[in-house]
């Protein structure tokens, strides 16, 4: 029997035709985001770095993930195609303690995914959405990508001003209203009880599909929990949840809740993303929920969390002095320090060349929004004496300007 002969790819020698393919529209008009860079320029030796949201790996529950992980092998199903919708098994414990069990949920990779779907299932280029600046870069990048108008509506210390969103309401009725309540990326704000009701009230008057972004809500760590605007509203309303805060982002498990009828579409949008989340990671993420992840682990982080905040602040404010006015965060991953005097860009560069890693807040702008003069600083991931050290070498920076 003669072998059947594959005709050779390439001849030695022989050029090789590039043939371009152009890209879609809207993928051009895509650039690579500014954190991108400065978490690439992270990885160098000695780099402390206050510019991603990363929790902080040495808290990573390892005892639980490993007892998890065995249970979770102990279900070969796991390794089956699943439904869309996610695990019925985590499904059913979000519905039991996360959500009015009235809700449909579905799990996504993350609650970024959950954002991309959202903008698929409503948005044709042209429509509106309004959000509050500055805004989580990873929302912008969504509604920029669908090519939604973009409305802005600045925050205040305790949320968005009433009068102002009443106005954006009536003139544009945006088509989403995109919102992070508590412990704002990257303001680190919380809105207040008053604000909440007034905000729900308002959307029962105008037809804006509200989302209510809450990936910090349980990093608490002063006051008592305050309720969530989709529960005060009877507006539709789909809320975001993640467990990438509380259990490890890496696991990529989040999830959208909302009315049947707002969360069916995108049900059927994921199917065509990635058909559904990854299944032993979803068994995983109930696993651990169900053995007490928010009851033990919880408090654990935010003692830790609040310990980095309270010195990462005490620090600023000794060092910098009048040159940076902060927020006092009272949960979530993030300080916010508008500075008086220094140009965010500079300061970001020279500490960048000094070791430690910001980032400027004009990044959380829309494009062909000018942003403030301030910095985002996340004081969960370095170790106290990262941030000790971190803190002189921005101060350094500083001095050097
Ligand atoms: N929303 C906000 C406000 C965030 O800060 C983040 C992550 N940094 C996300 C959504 C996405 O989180 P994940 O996809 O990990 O759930």
């Amino acid at each position: 029997m003669t072998k059947r002969q594959l005709p050779p790819l390439r001849y030695a020698g022989q050029r090789r035709t590039i043939i371009m393919i152009t890209l879609s529209q809207r993928t051009q008009k895509m650039s690579p985001s500014y954190i991108r860079e400065i978490l690439n320029a992270t990885q160098q030796p000695d780099m402390i770095s206050f510019a991603g949201g990363l929790p902080d790996e040495s808290l990573f529950p390892k005892q639980r993930l490993q007892d998890a992980a065995a249970k979770m092998l102990a279900d070969t199903r796991c390794f089956q195609y699943g439904e869309t919708q996610g695990d019925p098994k985590l499904r059913e414990w979000i519905k039991n303690h996360q959500i009015p069990d009235t809700l449909e949920v579905i799990i996504t990779t993350g609650s970024q995914q959950a954002l991309d779907l959202i903008a698929r299932a409503y948005l044709n280029p042209g429509d509106t959405v309004l959000v509050e600046t500055p805004c989580y870069l990873g929302a912008l990048q969504v509604f920029e990508l669908a090519e939604a108008s973009i409305i802005t509506l600045p925050q205040t210390i305790s949320g968005p001003d009433i009068e102002q969103l009443e106005q954006i309401l009536q003139q544009h009725t945006p088509k989403l209203f995109y919102s992070v309540p508590d412990f704002h990326n990257p303001s680190g704000r919380c809105w207040s009880l008053e604000t909440r009701q007034a905000v729900a009230h308002l959307l029962n008057t105008y037809s804006t599909l509200f989302i209510e972004d809450a990936p910090y809500r349980a990093l608490r760590y002063e006051g008592d929990h305050i309720a969530q605007v989709s529960d005060l509203t009877d507006a539709p309303t789909i809320r975001l949840g993640s467990f990438s805060k509380v259990a490890t982002p890496g696991m990529r498990i989040g999830y959208a809740a909302g009315a049947a009828t707002c969360i069916q579409p995108l049900i059927l949008l994921k199917q065509a993303a990635d058909l559904h989340s990854t299944l032993p990671i979803q068994r995983m993420m109930y696993h651990l929920l169900a053995d007490g992840l928010l009851e033990e682990h919880l408090p654990r982080l935010v003692h830790h969390y609040r310990e980095k905040s309270l010195v990462m602040t005490h620090m600023l404010r000794k060092t910098l002095g009048d040159r940076i006015s902060l927020s006092d965060p009272v949960g979530g991953m993030f300080l916010w320090g508008e500075l008086h005097g220094i140009s965010a860009h500079a300061l970001a560069k020279a500490s960048l060349e000094n070791g430690v890693a910001i980032v400027p807040g004009d990044v959380f702008y829309p494009s062909g929004h000018e942003g403030p003069e301030a910095l985002r600083l996340n004081f969960t991931h370095a170790s106290i004496s990262m941030i000790e050290e971190g803190i002189k070498r921005l101060t350094h920076a500083a001095n050097m300007l």
